[in-house]
C-alpha cells in the first residue's frame, strides 16, 4: 500500500488553491490499494474525503481525517460493435485528455464536454454537462467500493438516478463510495453531432465550416477558453451555482421586473434561468473583496485572487444567494461541492 503522508497542504490538489491541511493523505492507484486501504481496520474509522482534480470543491477548513487522491489509471475497450464501442476508464484519468483520446480514435459522444476541468471519476456525480451535452447520454457504468466494506459495486445509469448537475452520489450515496471506473458507450460512426447551443451554432455559421466532433470540440474549446478564467492564473470551481429551474409563476414575477430576461423550456412548464444573469443583476459581477470575489466576465464564477480562506468564499456565496433570494424571490442551488 503507498504511503499515508501526514499533515498535507491540499491548496496543489484544488483549483481554487485554498490551502487548508490534511490530516492524513493517501494517492491510490489501483483497485487493489483501494480495496485494502478502505478494508484496513487501521482506516476503516476515520473519516475520508475523496479527491479527483478537485475542480469542484471548495475547501473550509483543515480536515482531520483521510484525504484520498483517486490516481487509479488505464482505458481498455471491453465491447464493440459496427456502430459503438463500450470504454471503461479508470477514475483518475484526466477527462479533458480523454475527450482528446477519443476524438483521435475517431469516436463520438463527448466532444462537447471539451475542456471541462478534473478527472472521469467525478463526471457522473454531478453528471457533468456542457454545450447542450450531459455525461449521463454516454454513460454506460461505473464500479465504485463502498468503503464502509470494501465490496465492489457496479452502477448502471438507472441506479444513478442522473439530473441536472445531479446523481445519487450528491445524495444517499454521497460519501459511501470510492468510484474506480466509468464505462462510457461511445459512436464509432454516424456521429450524432449536436451544434444546437446557439454559441456553438454562430461559430459555425461564421467559419462556413461542416461539423465534425472533432471540429465541435476545437469549436468548444476556443468558446471556453474566451469565457472563462483558468484555475492556473486564478483560483475557481468553474459555475459556483446551479442555473435554477424555476415555475412558471416565479418566472414571470422575474418577467415583470425584466421583460427580457434569458430563458430557456425546462419540461412540465418550468423554465430554467440563468443563475450567472440573476447575480449580475444584483450587482454582484467583477465584485472583489481583497482577496476573493466575482470574476469580472462571468458573474457564476466566485474567484480566490491570491490567498483568500474557503470560509470566506462560502460567506460570499451565502451573501448572494441572500440577494439574489431578496431581489427575485429564488433561492439558488450551489454546485460546488463544500469541504
Ligand atoms: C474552469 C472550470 C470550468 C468548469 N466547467 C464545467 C462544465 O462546463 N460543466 C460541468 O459539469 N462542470 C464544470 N466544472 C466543474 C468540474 O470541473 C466538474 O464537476 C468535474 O467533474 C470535477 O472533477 P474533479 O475530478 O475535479 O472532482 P473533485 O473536485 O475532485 O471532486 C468533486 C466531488 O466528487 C467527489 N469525488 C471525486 N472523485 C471521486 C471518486 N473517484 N469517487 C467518489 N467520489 C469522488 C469528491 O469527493 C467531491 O465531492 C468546471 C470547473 C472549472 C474549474
Amino acid at each position: 500500500m503507498p504511503l499515508l503522508k501526514e499533515h498535507i497542504s491540499l491548496k496543489p490538489f484544488n483549483t481554487f488553491g485554498i490551502n487548508a491541511y490534511a490530516r492524513w493523505f493517501i494517492e491510490l492507484q489501483s483497485i487493489e490499494q483501494a480495496v485494502e486501504f478502505v478494508t484496513d481496520n487501521h482506516y476503516q474509522n476515520q473519516e475520508m474525503y475523496i479527491i479527483g482534480g478537485g475542480s469542484n470543491v471548495l475547501i473550509t477548513q483543515n480536515f482531520e481525517g483521510v484525504v484520498v487522491k483517486n490516481s487509479i489509471h488505464g482505458k481498455r475497450i471491453v465491447k464493440e460493435t459496427e456502430s459503438h464501442i463500450w470504454l471503461k476508464v479508470g477514475a483518475g484519468e484526466n477527462w479533458h485528455k480523454l475527450v482528446l483520446h477519443c476524438l483521435e480514435n475517431d469516436w463520438g459522444g463527448i466532444e462537447n464536454l471539451s475542456l471541462i476541468p478534473g478527472n472521469v471519476g467525478a463526471a457522473p456525480i454531478q453528471n457533468i454537462g456542457a454545450y447542450g451535452v450531459e455525461v449521463k447520454e454516454v454513460f454506460e457504468c461505473l464500479e465504485a467500493i463502498h468503503l464502509a466494506t470494501g465490496n465492489i459495486h457496479v452502477f448502471h445509469s438507472e441506479d444513478c438516478k442522473f439530473g441536472y448537475r445531479d446523481s445519487i452520489f450528491k445524495h444517499e450515496a454521497k460519501g459511501k463510495y470510492l468510484i474506480t471506473s466509468v464505462t462510457f458507450k461511445l459512436t464509432r460512426k454516424d456521429h450524432q453531432l449536436n451544434t444546437s447551443y446557439a454559441p456553438v451554432a454562430k461559430a459555425f455559421e461564421e467559419s462556413g465550416e461542416s461539423p465534425s466532433i472533432q471540429k465541435i470540440s476545437k469549436k468548444i474549446v476556443e468558446i471556453r477558453s474566451s469565457k472563462l478564467p483558468d484555475p492556473k492564473v486564478i483560483g475557481n470551481a468553474g459555475s459556483f451555482f446551479k442555473n435554477p429551474v424555476v415555475s412558471k409563476e416565479e418566472f414571470e414575477i422575474v418577467q415583470e421586473m425584466y421583460e427580457r430576461v434569458p430563458n430557456y423550456p425546462a419540461g412540465d412548464g418550468k423554465v430554467k434561468l440563468a443563475a450567472g444573469w440573476l447575480i449580475e443583476k444584483c450587482g454582484w459581477k467583477g465584485q472583489r473583496f481583497g482577496e476573493y470575489g466575482v470574476h469580472s466576465k462571468q458573474a457564476l464564477v466566485l474567484v480566490n485572487h491570491g490567498d483568500a480562506s474557503g470560509k470566506k468564499i462560502l460567506e460570499l456565496s451565502e451573501r448572494i444567494q441572500k440577494s439574489v433570494k431578496n431581489h427575485f424571490g429564488i433561492q439558488l442551488e450551489r454546485e460546488v461541492n463544500i469541504l
